[in-house]
């Protein structure tokens, strides 16, 4: 017989994959001795079971064991399920083993109906509360079970609570929740076609199903697939039952949610919010504003002290911040659920380092508990300080950073706006609900009127690292027009407003954003990763300002600057389109000449931020004609300048015209200024000149065309300038005493001849910058490898280059055969839909195709120069699995853009430790 059932007595706390998280960790509680209500976990694969065929309902057996289950929960409890006099009532909750808040669905009070109502409210004596627990459950198990929408549910009790003239749900009367129960009962009926079931088996059996079938729900089917998660991380939710424990029973009850840290900035402190008298759902639906943890103390301390002991043990057990439910039933603590809480970065961040300093986890475990991608939140937008904008309101800082976009007021406008119009969006809502989760994905940030800072939209909204303002009450948002009102002003949809999820406050309009600074914990972090790393991390850098900015993000030298971005500056366009049109060598030399000591400078400046790290500069690369403007655009100006040109003359015989009359009449006519036509037929010359060249440079596929290398040969003066503009300023440099390390690249190389030519006049130029400057240079020559003939001739490369640096863009262009622009809008979405291909091969290293040429290179390579330095500066140089990928194939660097730079460190760290 298959075991489909476990005791938390029983479960393996550590088998998540079968229990569940939740589950999983309900048993290990049990067994560490904290205080859980008893309970039992139905597996994730009586869920995959049953999924199989629906229609056939759960099996017996799981069922049988289920009951048997109850029979024990009887015993210890000293209740019957069904139980007129001593009613046993449960909570069922979802969970899978990898944590998906509001995904799935929870259902309590299972077990009330009419009878044990009765019984229930004779127990406890309290009406109020007997029907406050049946009203909830009616309107959770018509919800989740039966598909009833919570809207219905939530007008009929609006209607009770307008006639009871009440505002808040704690001034209803018995009677009044009495007259709810009734109205939702009705409800219920009409809507389902079938009274309420009375049997509590029978409403067990269907909330079973109804969670198990949540799981292809269309909710949770989204969130697996926005967040990658596969069935092998997990597959099917486990169905957890526990015994209810009340936190509405008096106030010397409360229920509440807290994390052993805070999530949003990491400080050592218990962190959440509870209400008294309440239950658990009321803090996590965001229906009632909670009170923060810290009144506790002054309310309940003796509750204070044990949440405090409860917040120590589980730290200590798991190693790791929880995320916790407590109740609080008559002065008894109970922990209903934890899990590893859900921080931002910041909160990852600065959790990471203390733990580690008080020797709760050490320095790899640290390292290891962030994911490298989630330090890109931490590069976020904040607000320009210098603004002084006043906010509209304020509301509660749930997830931080700064964000602005045009107010929607629903889900589903959100993705409209967001994701089919590409418009930046922010959601602003009343509250949110799970399924309001497609709308997060399109949003750049969250605003609910409503609810706390364990609301669902903050939790959900910090889980993606987006900008989240709870709770701001002064907003009153209007669905059905679509718009909000705030301070007696309106805002519609598509008005701009900016939040702030760092301080709550709301502002009409864009408010300039401004680059975040490191932390003193990130620094220390990444200062540990560096020192684990094998992989040294550079950055993709063209100007000194990008290169001061990779050096404040930690990277150890430039792996890549593009000299073309330099020309294309305004100051030298003029000069680089003077040499592209040039006429003879003469007059390209005589720009050349002009472009020199700009280039010096650029490369001098480069050196002298970045010294003593190297830096690595690359040849020209693109084809010539891309300094060019376009054939269309020319065409269009010439004929522009033609025009104007007939315009002008047509002037001057109107001015004579007009003189003669003048005369004639005597009359006092004004002659206008002419424009002298010579300057409009010079420009006319310039741009037939420039149209001339364009149609030369022409070529079908530029891409595979006249560029890189092929350009250094053919039009060697170029090369050389800037050849000898790198040696000048590594001249210079040393001259004034300042180390440097340059290292020039040439790009587009498939054979060693071409890159013996360019060596040849770059020694050459080098022989006679020493000579000309008494400095003895060390530049280092190189070369890029990203055509695939490169691959095959690695070995002859290394006869003339001292090291590699994979240009993965166009390597991965090369070995598909694909170009990026023409893949990525055209068929590359539906390949990775259908999983041709699983990922995108321009964001994610192909391992198994690009990846294997580069192995082949390193091994070619290294076997003739076995200490051949190997690095990769193409976009994948900043992607963490990719860099996984680089350290398993022996390379000594990765480059990437400055922003991305941190997140490589970490990476890096990560591969060291994950490859051991
Ligand atoms: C590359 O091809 O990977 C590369 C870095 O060069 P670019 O992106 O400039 O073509
Ligand atoms: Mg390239």
């Amino acid at each position: 017989m298959n075991k489909w059932v476990y005791a938390f007595p029983e479960g393996d706390g550590k088998n998540k994959k079968l229990l569940g998280g939740k589950g999983a960790n309900l048993c290990e509680m049990t067994q560490i001795g904290l205080n859980v209500p008893p309970g039992f976990v139905i597996t994730t694969e009586a869920c995959l079971n049953y999924l199989k065929s629906p229609s056939e309902g759960l099996p017996a057996e799981v069922m049988g064991q289920v009951r048997e289950q109850m029979r024990l929960l009887e015993q210890v409890t000293g209740k019957g399920f069904d139980d007129a006099d001593n009613p046993l009532l449960v909570s069922v909750r979802s969970g899978s083993a990898i944590s998906m808040p509001g995904m799935m669905d929870t259902i309590l009070n299972l077990g009330l109906n009419s009878r044990t109502l009765k019984g229930e409210i004779a127990q406890t004596g309290d009406a109020r509360f007997g029907y406050d627990a049946y009203r909830r459950f009616i309107q959770l198990f018509g919800k989740v079970a039966m598909g009833v929408s919570d809207e219905l549910f939530d007008a009929e009790f609006a209607l009770v609570k307008e006639s009871a003239r009440v505002t808040e749900d704690v001034g209803l009367s018995a009677d009044n929740l009495q007259e709810v129960c009734e109205r939702f009962l009705e409800l219920f009926h009409s809507h389902t076609g079938r009274p309420f079931p009375e049997n509590p088996y029978e409403q067990l059996e269907l909330s079973i199903k109804a969670v198990f079938n949540s799981w292809m729900g269309k909710r949770a089917v989204d969130y697996r697939h926005e967040f990658k998660i596969t069935p092998d991380m997990a597959n099917g939710t486990a169905v957890n039952v526990c015994t209810m424990v009340f936190g509405n029973r008096g106030n010397d009850s409360a229920t509440g949610v807290a994390f052993t840290r805070n999530p949003g900035t990491g400080e050592n402190r218990l962190f959440g919010e509870y209400l008294v008298n309440a239950q658990g759902e009321d803090v996590v639906a965001g229906i009632r504003t909670p009170k923060p943890i810290d009144k506790m103390d002054q309310e309940m301390p003796e509750m204070a002290r044990q949440l405090a002991e409860l917040r120590d043990r589980l730290e200590a057990h798991y190693r790791e911040v929880q995320d916790f439910e407590f109740t609080i039933e008559r002065g008894t603590l109970y922990c209903l659920q934890t899990r590893n809480g859900k921080m931002n970065a910041p909160g990852m961040v600065r959790s990471s380092v203390e733990m580690a300093a008080e020797g709760l986890i050490d320095r790899e475990q640290a390292l290891l508990r962030i994911n490298p991608l989630y330090l890109e939140q931490m590069l976020y937008p904040q607000l320009d300080r210098n603004v002084h904008a006043l906010p509209v309101a304020q509301g509660l800082p749930a997830s931080p950073g700064a964000a602005v976009g045009q107010a929607v007021f629903d889900a589903d406008r959100a993705e409209h706006f967001g994701r089919v119009l590409g418009v930046k969006v922010i959601l602003v809502r009343e509250e949110t609900k799970p399924e309001d989760i497609h709308g997060f994905f399109a949003a750049q940030g969250i605003l609910t009127s409503r609810g706390g800072k364990t609301s669902h939209a903050a939790v959900v909204a910090r889980g993606m690292g987006k900008p989240c303002v709870a709770g701001a009450e002064g907003i009153h948002v209007d669905v059905q027009k679509r718009e909000a009102y705030v301070s007696g002003q309106l805002i519609r949809e598509g008005d701009v407003i900016t939040i702030d999820g760092s301080n709550g406050n709301v502002y009409f309009g864009a408010i300039p954003t401004v680059e975040p600074e490191f932390t003193r914990e990130l620094n220390t972090l990444l200062q540990w990763a560096d020192e684990v790393a094998y992989l040294r991390v550079m950055a993709n850098a063209d100007t000194p300002e990008d290169a001061a900015r990779a050096l404040k993000f930690g990277a150890r030298g430039i792996g890549l600057c593009r000299t073309e971005r330099m020309f294309n500056a305004v100051d030298r366009l003029p000069v680089v389109i003077e040499m592209i049109v040039a006429e003879t060598p003469e007059q390209r030399q005589h720009a050349l000449d002009r472009l020199l000591p700009i280039q010096r400078s650029d490369f001098r400046k480069l050196f002298e931020t970045m010294s003593p790290l190297p830096v690595t500069i690359r040849l020209l690369d693109p084809p010539i004609h891309e300094f060019l403007p376009g054939e269309e655009q020319l065409k269009d100006e010439i004929d522009k300048l033609h025009h104007l040109k007939d315009s002008v003359q047509g002037l001057a015989v109107l001015s004579g015209s007009l003189m003669m009359l003048s005369q004639k009449n005597k009359a006092d006519a004004k002659i206008p200024e002419m424009v002298d036509v010579s300057l409009i037929e010079e420009a006319l010359e310039t741009k037939i000149l420039m149209l001339r060249k364009v149609r030369d440079l022409n070529e079908v596929n530029p891409m595979l065309g006249h560029r890189g290398v092929r350009l250094g040969i053919t039009y060697p003066e170029i090369y050389r300038m800037q050849v000898r503009a790198v040696l000048e300023a590594e001249a210079e440099c040393a001259a004034k005493g300042i180390e440097v390390h340059p290292q020039i690249m040439v790009p587009q190389v498939c054979s060693a001849q071409e890159l013996k030519w360019v060596r040849r006049y770059m020694d050459e130029i080098k022989a006679s910058v020493e000579e000309k400057t008494g400095q003895q240079l060390n530049c280092r020559f190189g070369t890029m490898i990203e055509v695939v003939r490169a691959c095959m001739r690695a070995e002859s490369l290394t006869h003339e280059a001292d090291f590699f640096s994979f240009g993965t863009n166009d390597l991965t262009q090369a070995t598909f055969s694909f170009s990026r622009e023409d893949a990525e809008n055209k068929f590359l979405p539906m390949y990775n839909q259908n999983e041709i291909l699983r990922d995108n091969p321009f964001e994610v290293l192909d391992e198994k195709g690009v990846g294997k040429l580069m192995q082949l290179a390193i091994q070619w390579g290294r076997a003739h120069k076995p200490d051949l330095s190997v690095g990769i500066c193409g976009e994948h140089g900043g992607h963490p699995a990719s860099i996984d990928f680089c350290q398993r194939a022996g390379l000594n660097y990765v480059s990437c853009s400055a922003p991305r730079v941190p997140v490589a460190r970490l990476a890096a760290a990560h591969a060291l430790l994950n490859n051991r």
